[in-house]
């Protein structure tokens, strides 16, 4: 089986414990208004330009009449362009970039087990994340499935938006899952990432009174739940969880900023700035009132 994926980036020490592995899937279901990961929101793979890495040697102008060259740079015009990729391939200086293509199975596990000893050694291991994971459940499966007949410890970044069996299904293979709720309000969860959040709310649960280990998140995204309310209320959601590790607050990071940009995607938070230290642990005060293990990331 094969699944669309936007990258594997190993080494990683922020998507669980230890030293990771993390499999990028491309296509998500959800439209957070601050997403740090555009690349990943559509499944089909997409032509990312950056204007600083561009060099103007002209050869995707040769490639494809969609690129043009206007004193010095490349000037790229995406009506009509079909992210074939072609001109992808002759633009050595890393200007234009492909996002996204499938892999299989047993390509992704040549490349994860190569760490193998790192994720023993650091009580690490692979992390699926996305994009959203569960839209492509059954790859998600066959790569879980065979880690674990590797010994390696296993873990799911997911949104938790989806139909409960597509989560089902996955649990006898995963050691930990980490999930995010935004906001507690179903009607401002859906004003902010164009789903509401009871479905989430009902996953987590399920898969807490299951017995898998949670890590549930929330990032702190300026303007939209940067107050002690709405935090407090997710906490105390958090809080009555059987199986939590702890409740983490992500400050907002705004270093998607430039893929906005490269894949001209307009970005809402184009100006927002990451809550200062004082705020982010008046918040983290609060939310100690209704769980008793809460972390800032
Ligand atoms: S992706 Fe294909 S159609 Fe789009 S600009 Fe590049 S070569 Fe042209
Ligand atoms: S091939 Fe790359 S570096 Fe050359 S003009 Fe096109 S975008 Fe710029």
């Amino acid at each position: 089986m094969t699944g669309v994926l936007t990258t594997i980036q190993r080494f990683s020490l922020h998507d669980g414990p230890g030293i990771r592995s993390t499999v990028f899937f491309k296509g998500c279901n959800m439209r957070c208004a601050w997403c740090h990961n555009p690349e990943t929101l559509q499944i089909k793979s997409q032509v990312m330009y950056y204007p600083m890495k561009c060099v103007g040697c002209g050869a995707c102008t040769l490639a494809c009449s969609r690129h043009t060259l206007s004193e010095g740079k490349m000037v790229y015009d995406r009506s009509g362009c079909t992210d074939c990729g072609n001109c992808t391939k002759v633009c050595f200086s890393g200007a234009l970039e492909f996002c996204g293509r499938e892999y299989s199975a047993e390509e992704v596990l040549k490349e994860v087990l190569q760490d193998k000893d790192y994720y023993i050694e650091s009580k690490g291991g692979v992390t699926l994340s996305g994009g959203e994971v569960l839209l492509q459940s059954d790859f998600a499966l066959e790569l879980l499935k065979a880690l674990k007949e590797q010994g390696i410890s296993t873990a799911i970044e997911s949104n938790m938006s989806t139909e409960y069996d597509r989560i089902e299904k996955l649990l006898p293979y995963l050691d930990l899952v980490m999930c995010d709720l935004k906001l507690s309000d179903d009607e401002k969860h859906k004003e902010w990432t164009l789903v509401g959040n009871e479905r989430i709310k009902e996953n987590i649960r399920k898969v807490s009174e299951a017995g898998i280990p949670i890590i549930l998140r929330t990032p702190v995204i300026p303007g939209v739940n940067d107050n002690e309310e709405e935090i407090e209320a997710i906490a105390a959601f958090a809080g009555g969880l059987p199986s939590l590790l702890y409740y983490e607050l992500l400050n907002f990071n705004p270093l998607g900023g430039s893929k906005y940009d490269a894949l001209s995607i307009d970005n809402r938070f184009h100006h927002a700035k990451p809550l200062s230290e004082e705020r982010i642990h008046a918040i983290e005060e609060a939310a100690l009132k209704h769980c008793k293990n809460v972390k800032v990331g």
